[in-house]
């Protein structure tokens, strides 16, 4: 027997319209591209997102169509999601920072019709326009004070674009797994691959996530998103900040500790997300100006792994709680967060900055195991490394355009991901596969090493790779960078690290460098470190 309840479809531009009913005087607060702070609210966001959906629809965007954005975290940015999505249209964010080749790659796999685009990338795009033959038109995110004189094809700029609309619109109306909103995973190795969400991902994940034990949202929260719109789809804040009524505070193009810190205080931001780079350069600008930070209680790290010295300096120092969350766009993309059970709650001291390290237990809506390369599970012990694989309503299960059946016979998806689980469920990355070092038949986790070397306090980054070994097939070398003023001595890492892991964990030489190169999601590039340390050999 079926039951009584409506058919209420999840669809992203509820959300839209529930803010506005219930919080829409709720402020969202930019730092604009083009220099002042502007203030507008959920209720204007819902007004003018209709209106991007009514321009999108007299410029012949249609339901399933790409439409791809450039662009700052700001409030034109949010509006036009909830207008592309508004119509049956797909946010297709690209991440900017990605190389121009791999943009046009992106763009052309996607076949984008009309590209949504800042200031800041309009230079980028002129040189790569004639590349971009499914563009139909360029729509600049300014006014027509600072519209820029520019070849694209068909450019507008985005206010008179709306400006011409007149609101007299109705949401479209369609399934709930209509696909939403598309994403490229950086491509660090091979091409990027399109992970598509759909409207019913979005919303379930986005509601599955703003408790207390995830990311605390309520109406009453504050919220600084710096993880970008355009990277693995803003952690669901575009949704889950509006769904609960909760001020938005968007930093705009500028990401530096200053700025944050400048916008915490001055919008009386509570809560903060953002991955470990962005903190450690706020952790710099506090402790050399020595602020505090007067509203913040919390803040939510994730992206790659938080080093534990970063986590027990906010604490600490700064009295922050800080979640440790893991997760990646194929999964919309939170998997876990490291809040403590009430199992755990008699945990103080150096164990509680153990679990707090750790990335944390999946929230309800993600399966987890780990396996054996046979696909046997492997035990939740704590100390068994293994494949992670996942399964959820906000996980994919394949590629954009792509036919191949990713998923394992049980239907999990593997995450690339080598982690333990313990006997609580907290999960424990200690590598990516394909980082993993493998000494005589054992694996170290790079992950681990880096994570202590950071904590040397002459050490401002810390990566580490495998170096080919003629008995050992790979051998672990550190390779750091210093802190401003300071200089490392090679030995004394050496030995701050000897003790705290394993005796064969040692890597065996530390290489000082002046920058680890990054991907354009912030992590760090070990290919392109590989590459640099090729003919690299270990003292004997
Ligand atoms: P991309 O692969 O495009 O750089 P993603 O955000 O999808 O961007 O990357 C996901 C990967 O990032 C995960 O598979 C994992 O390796 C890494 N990652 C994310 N969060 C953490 C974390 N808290 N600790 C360690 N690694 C993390």
């Amino acid at each position: 027997m079926l039951g009584l309840m409506q058919d209420w479809p999840l669809l992203i531009h509820r959300i839209i319209d529930y803010a506005a009913r219930q919080h829409g005087q709720r402020e969202v607060v930019s730092r604009s591209v083009e220099g002042p702070i502007h203030r507008t609210n959920y209720s204007q966001i819902r007004e003018r997102s209709k209106k991007v959906a009514q321009a999108l629809e007299a410029d012949g965007v249609r339901l399933g169509d790409r439409i791809a954005t450039l662009a700052w975290n700001t409030w034109r940015h949010l509006e036009s999601w909830y207008g592309i999505t508004g119509i049956g249209a797909i946010y297709h964010t690209v991440n900017p920072r990605l190389f121009p080749d791999q943009i046009v790659w992106i763009v052309n796999h996607a076949q984008d019709r009309m590209v949504l685009t800042d200031l800041t990338f309009v230079p980028l795009l002129e040189a790569i326009a004639d590349k971009l033959p499914s563009v139909e038109r360029y729509v600049i995110l300014t006014d027509r004070a600072h519209m820029p004189a520019t070849k694209l094809n068909n450019a507008i700029c985005y206010e008179d674009w709306i400006a011409a609309q007149d609101r007299d619109f109705e949401w479209a109306d369609f399934d709930e797994k209509t696909a939403a909103g598309l994403c490229y995973t950086s491509g660090t190795t091979g091409n990027p691959k399109g992970v598509l969400y759909t409207h019913r991902s979005n919303v379930l994940h986005s509601m599955s996530l703003v408790h207390q034990d995830a990311l605390r949202i309520s109406a009453s929260t504050v919220v600084l998103p710096v993880v970008p719109l355009f990277h693995a789809n803003s952690w669901s804040l575009a949704f889950s900040c509006p769904m609960q009524g909760a001020k938005m505070v968007m930093p705009g193009p500028k990401l530096d500790g200053a700025s944050l810190y400048e916008l915490m205080e001055q919008e009386g931001v509570t809560m903060a997300a953002g991955v470990p780079t962005v903190w450690a350069m706020l952790l710099a600008f506090l402790q050399k100006e020595g602020r505090k930070l007067s509203t913040t209680k919390f803040m939510l790290v994730g992206g790659s792994a938080a080093p534990r010295a970063m986590i027990e300096t906010f604490e600490r120092d700064y009295g922050l709680t800080v979640v440790h969350a893991w997760g990646m766009t194929e999964m919309s993309p939170i998997g876990s967060l490291c809040a403590v059970k009430s199992s755990l709650s008699h945990v103080t001291g150096e164990a509680l900055l153990d679990l707090k390290s750790k990335q944390g237990y999946a929230p309800f809506g993600v399966d987890m195991k780990i396996t054996d390369d046979e696909g046997r599970e492997l035990p939740w012990d704590g100390k068994t490394f293994g494949r992670l694989k996942v399964s959820g309503f906000a996980v994919t299960k394949g590629y954009f355009g792509s036919d191949e059946n990713i998923l394992d016979p049980q239907g999990f998806f593997d995450t690339g991901d080598v982690a333990t689980i313990d006997p609580e469920g907290y999960m424990q990355i200690t590598d990516r596969s394909k980082d993993v070092i493998k000494s005589g038949g054992e694996w170290i986790s790079s992950i681990e090493l880096e994570n202590l070397a950071v904590g040397h306090p002459d050490v401002a980054e810390a990566a580490v790779i495998g170096i080919a070994h003629e008995k050992w097939s790979e051998r672990p070398l550190l390779i750091v960078v210093a802190k401003e003023g300071r200089s490392i001595d090679r030995r004394n890492v050496l030995s701050f690290m000897d003790g705290k892991i394993a005796k064969w964990w040692m890597p065996d030489d530390v290489q000082v460098i002046s920058e680890i190169p990054h991907t354009a999601t912030g992590k760090i590039n070990k290919l392109k470190l590989r590459e640099e340390f090729r003919d690299y050999r270990l003292p004997e």
